[in-house]
C-alpha cells in the first residue's frame, strides 16, 4: 500500500484505454496520451513537454511499440522530477546545521499542522531532538492543534497566547532550541493568503528574527500543498514562491485523490523539489519523496 492507489488506478486505466488495440505509438496514441496526462492533473505545459520528448523519440526510432510506451513514459516523468538525496528519515540531510530550522508555510486546511506533527514524529523516531514553534498565532485552534501533536508524538512545543507576535514565537523557539541543543526546529506560520504583500512582510519579519538567533535560518522553507485540489495547488505554489524563497514542497492527501499527477506538474513547473508526501492522517503517513518509487507505483 503506497497511498497512491487512486492516482494509479486513474492513470493506469486511462493509459490502458489509450493504447488498447494498438501495437505502435502513432499520432493518435500520442493525442490520447496527452489527454490522459492533462486529465490526471499533470498540467498542460508539463504534459506537452512529455509528449514532445516522446514524439522526438518515436521520430528517431521510427517504430515504438505501445508495450514500450509504459517504460518510456516512466523514464520521461522520472527525468522531470527532482532527485532527493535522502529518501528515508534515517538519512535525513541536515547540511551540518544544528538546529536545522524548517519554516512551514501554506494556506489553512491543506494539512500544514498534520504535516508538522508527522514530520516531528518521523524525525524524532530517527533519533533527533525536535522542537515545534506555534507561530500561527492568528488562529487559536492552530496553537491547540500543534500542542496536541506535540503531546501525541512527545516533542516540546513553544507557544504564546493567541494573537501574539509570530516573530516573537519564532525567536523564542530558536533561542530555546539552541539552549536545549535540539537538532530540528519546525516553525508553523499563519496561512493567510488574502494579501500577498502582508504575507510577504510577515514571513520576511519572521525570517529576519530567526537570523538574529541563527544566521542562515531557516534552512528549509517548506510549502505544504493539498494534492487533492489539483490546479489550485499550482496557483498557491505560484503565490507563495512569489512571497518567499520556498525550497521544499510537501504534497498532502495523496491517499484520497486521483489527482496525484499534480506532483509531476508542480515539480516541473517550479523546479522546487517535492520533499515529502502525505498519504494518510496518522503520524506514520508521511514519506520522504522518492521519485523512482513514485513513478514505479504509478506505472507498474
Ligand atoms: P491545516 O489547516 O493546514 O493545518 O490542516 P490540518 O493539518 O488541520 O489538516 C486538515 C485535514 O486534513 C485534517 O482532517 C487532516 O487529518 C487531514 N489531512 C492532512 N494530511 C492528510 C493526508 O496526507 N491524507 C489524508 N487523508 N488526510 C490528511
Amino acid at each position: 500500500d503506497t497511498g497512491l492507489e487512486k492516482t494509479k488506478a486513474n492513470l493506469f486505466s486511462k493509459f490502458t484505454k489509450a493504447i488498447a488495440g494498438k501495437s505502435t505509438v502513432d499520432d493518435e496514441v500520442l493525442d490520447d496520451l496527452e489527454e490522459v496526462l492533462v486529465t490526471s492533473d499533470v498540467g498542460v505545459t508539463t504534459t506537452l513537454k512529455i509528449i514532445d520528448r516522446i514524439q522526438t523519440r518515436v521520430a528517431r526510432d521510427k517504430y515504438v511499440s505501445t508495450s514500450e510506451l509504459n517504460t518510456i513514459l516512466r523514464d520521461e516523468i522520472q527525468h522531470l522530477l527532482a532527485e532527493n538525496n535522502s529518501n528515508d528519515f534515517q538519512n535525513f540531510e541536515y547540511g551540518n546545521h544544528k538546529p536545522y530550522v524548517i519554516m512551514v508555510v501554506g494556506v489553512n486546511g491543506v494539512g500544514k499542522t498534520t504535516t508538522i506533527g508527522k514530520l516531528a514524529h518521523q524525525l524524532k523516531q530517527a533519533g533527533n531532538k525536535v522542537v515545534l514553534g506555534a507561530a500561527d498565532t492568528f488562529r487559536a485552534a492552530a496553537v491547540d492543534q500543534i500542542q496536541l501533536w506535540g503531546d501525541r508524538v512527545g516533542v516540546r512545543v513553544v507557544a504564546q497566547a493567541m494573537g501574539s507576535d509570530p516573530a516573537s514565537v519564532a525567536y523564542d523557539t530558536l533561542r530555546s532550541a539552541v539552549a536545549n541543543q535540539e537538532d530540528v526546529a519546525i516553525i508553523d506560520t499563519a496561512g493567510r493568503l488574502h494579501n500577498k504583500v502582508g504575507l510577504m512582510n510577515e514571513l520576511t519579519k519572521i525570517k529576519s528574527v530567526m537570523q538574529k538567533v541563527i544566521p542562515g535560518a531557516p534552512h528549509e522553507i517548506l510549502l505544504v500543498l493539498d494534492a487533492s485540489t489539483g490546479q489550485n495547488a499550482i496557483e498557491q505554489c505560484k503565490q507563495f514562491t512569489e512571497a518567499t524563497a520556498v525550497n521544499a514542497l510537501a504534497l498532502t492527501k495523496l491517499d484520497g485523490t486521483a489527482k496525484g499527477g499534480v506532483v509531476i506538474g508542480i515539480s516541473d513547473q517550479f523546479k522546487i523539489p517535492v520533499k515529502y508526501i502525505g498519504v494518510g492522517e496518522s503520524m506514520n503517513d508521511l514519506q520522504l519523496f522518492d521519485r523512482k518509487a513514485f513513478v514505479d507505483s504509478l506505472f507498474k
